[in-house]
C-alpha cells in the first residue's frame, strides 16, 4: 500500500469511527433517558448518523467501517451505564431491567435525566467537531470518497447551526 492509500485508509476509519460513536452514543442515551421530547431528540439525531454512515458504506464499503477509530467526541460514558438511584445497582443501558435486580425498584429507577439543553449542547458541539474531522478526512481522501465527506462536512455544519438554534429558542 503506498503511503497516500495509508493516509486514505486512516482518514477513513476517523470518518468511520467518528459516526458510528455518533450512532452508538444517541443510541444509549435514547434508551437512557425517559423524558419524551428529550428521547425524540436523541431518536432523530441518531437516525441522522445512521444516514450518514450509509451514504459513506455506499462510497467506501464496510470493510472500512470495521477498522473504525472512535475519536472520543461524544460522551458515551455519560450513557453507557445507568444505575438504580434506590440502592445504586449498576447495568449496561443495553440491558437495562426491567425492575432491578438487587432491590427489585421499577425500571423508573434506571432512568436518567438529561436536560434537553444538554442534548443540543452535545449535537451542536459535537457537529462542530464532525465537520473539522470530516473536512480533514476529504483532504486526504479522493474520488467519490472525498466528494461524500465533504458533503458529510457541509451537514454536520449544517447540524452545528440548527442544534445551536435550539439552543436559543430552549433559553428564551
Ligand atoms: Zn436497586
Amino acid at each position: 500500500m503506498t503511503s497516500k492509500g495509508g493516509k486514505e485508509s486512516d482518514a477513513l476509519a476517523r470518518a468511520f469511527g467518528a459516526l458510528v460513536e455518533g450512532l452508538t452514543f444517541y443510541d444509549l442515551a435514547n434508551v437512557a433517558v425517559a423524558e419524551m421530547r428529550v428521547k425524540v431528540a436523541f431518536e432523530e439525531l441518531g437516525r441522522r448518523k445512521k444516514e450518514q454512515l450509509g451514504r459513506l458504506e455506499g462510497v467506501a464499503g464496510s470493510g472500512a467501517k470495521a477498522a473504525a477509530v472512535m475519536p472520543g467526541i461524544y460522551p458515551i460514558n455519560v450513557v453507557s451505564k445507568v444505575e438504580c438511584y434506590v440502592c445504586g445497582f449498576a447495568a449496561d443501558t443495553k440491558a437495562m431491567p426491567n425492575t432491578c435486580p438487587n432491590c427489585g425498584a421499577a425500571r423508573y429507577a434506571f432512568e436518567k435525566e438529561i436536560a434537553l439543553t444538554k442534548a443540543w449542547e452535545i449535537a451542536a458541539e459535537a457537529g462542530r467537531k464532525l465537520a473539522i474531522l470530516f473536512g480533514e478526512s476529504a483532504a486526504h481522501s479522493g474520488g467519490r470518497t472525498k466528494a461524500v465527506l465533504e458533503e458529510l462536512a457541509r451537514d454536520e455544519e449544517g447540524q452545528a447551526v440548527q442544534a445551536a438554534r435550539q439552543l436559543d429558542e430552549l433559553r428564551t
